[in-house]
């Protein structure tokens, strides 16, 4: 059969069940695997066999997850993690040692800001931050001769900039590394990274992927299309790895499979951030909606997003889609079928009248969360960032006035009437 289009791989991608399994993807509910002989096992050791032993390495309701969301993005390889912190940190660590160094997009989530600049820091590796609007000339500089990667967000939580991703992708190939893609707010169905030039992309799948705030998540894909070898900066990839009976990933997998194994063979192994099944099994669910879902969040944030626009106590909004936003065009050249379900904008009166704006929403819950199909909203001056004062904030690219609106997949209407009377306590 030909290759089939997203939304069919949405719904029966990565598992095809032979005469009489099971139509759902099974839960393989157990840590460890049987065998008859320790022959057998050692096989799977030495990676001359494929099979299942351990759960924290890999687990079959996993595999088949990663497989669906992997065909999603059009990759050769993927593999879940427990959370999208976890698929960021091992895409990174993966091939960045002490004394590395990684050219990453300024405008990133904040947890992935704190990973690299705090913690991946402690590590050794060093980050420099260039913004996402810069010239060519501007990245250029930003490389060093230890850098091993580029780090980039397609849509930036929560500032909503837009990645060129092809600019990204030509500076890190230029320097003979990677581009690393943070797909989480666009998801496969509104942009598909790898088809602009990306190497890596990376998810925290706990958003619209699940979609319904159930099951904390990650994944990463590989495009199989980077030249490790070539590179000659990846020994990792490309001698004996000692600590693994001294397999070479690129001559034993090649370039399609051995960023993947070896993520699972040396950081599964050692640090353990996997995916539980049952957790993968509500993923795999999210996922056969994900495109249906994906439409009637941005048509509901583009009608939110107007509405906000025109009405007299809305001081600003940022939203990709809007005509006349700064990433109008890197949207329709990238996202042309929609952006995300994400809005934010400033209202009248500051700091004060966002805390009174939020509590009368009805319809939108004060959450931290993002990308759910339940209406969702955060100000993070009185509650992630309550810590900074105003000068503070600005520097971190959120003003006070910001509240950060997450369209859920209810009807547009009800959320309109639901912010035009929360609005009202303000005017
Ligand atoms: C939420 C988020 C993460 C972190 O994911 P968790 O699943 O919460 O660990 C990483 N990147 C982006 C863009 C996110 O929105």
């Amino acid at each position: 059969m030909k290759d089939t289009r997203i939304e069919t791989k949405c719904v029966q991608g990565g598992y095809k069940p032979g005469n009489g399994e099971p139509r759902q993807i099974p839960i393989v509910q157990s840590t460890t695997f049987k065998y008859a002989t320790s022959e057998d096992m050692g096989k799977l050791f030495d990676l001359e066999a494929s099979g299942y032993f351990y759960s924290r390495l890999q687990n079959p309701t996993c595999d088949t997850v990663a497989a669906r969301i992997c065909e999603l993005e059009g990759g050769t390889a993927a593999m879940l993690t427990s959370s999208g912190q976890a698929a960021n940190f091992f895409a990174v660590f993966n091939i960045a040692s002490m004394g590395d160094h990684v050219v990453a997009s300024s405008a990133i989530y904040g947890g992935s800001y704190n990973l690299f600049a705090v913690t991946m820091k402690r590590m050794g590796i060093n980050f420099t931050f260039v913004s996402p609007d810069c010239t060519e000339e501007e990245l250029e500089a930003a490389f060093t001769p230890e850098t091993k990667a580029v780090f980039g967000e397609t849509i930036a939580n929560p500032a909503l900039k837009v990645l060129d991703i092809e600019k990204f992708a030509r500076a890190a190939h230029a320097h003979g590394v990677p581009l690393i893609v943070d797909n989480t707010f666009a998801t496969p169905i509104n942009c598909r990274p790898f088809e602009w030039g990306a190497d890596i992309v990376t998810h925290s799948t706990t958003k619209y992927m699940d979609g319904h705030g159930s099951a904390v998540g990650g994944c990463i894909v590989d495009s199989g299309k980077f030249d490790w070898a070539a590179s000659g900066k990846f020994p990792g990839l490309c001698t004996p790895d000692e600590s693994y009976h001294g397999v070479n990933y690129i001559e034993r997998f090649g370039k399609e499979g051995a960023f993947i194994t070896k993520a699972t063979a040396q950081l599964m192994r050692d640090f353990g951030c996997t995916q539980s099944p049952q957790s993968a099994f509500i993923l795999g669910l999210g996922l056969e909606s994900l495109h249906v879902r994906m439409q009637r969040h941005c048509e509901n944030a583009l009608a939110v997003a107007k509405f906000l626009k025109s009405h007299p106590a809305v001081e600003w909004v940022k939203y990709p889609d809007l005509e006349g936003d700064s990433d109008y065009t890197l949207a329709k050249k990238y996202l042309p079928n929609g952006s995300c379900g994400v809005v934010s904008f400033g209202v009248k009166g500051g700091r004060v009248a966002a805390e009174r704006f939020m509590k009368a929403l009805k319809l939108g819950a004060i959450e931290t969360h993002v990308a759910d199909a339940r209406t969702c909203c955060l100000h993070p001056a009185s509650a992630t960032h309550r810590q900074m004062n105003d000068e503070e904030l600005y520097a971190a690219g959120v003003s006070p006035d910001l509240v950060r609106y997450s369209c859920g997949i209810e009807n547009a209407e009800d959320l309109i009437e639901d912010l035009n009377q929360a609005l009202s306590v303000i005017d």
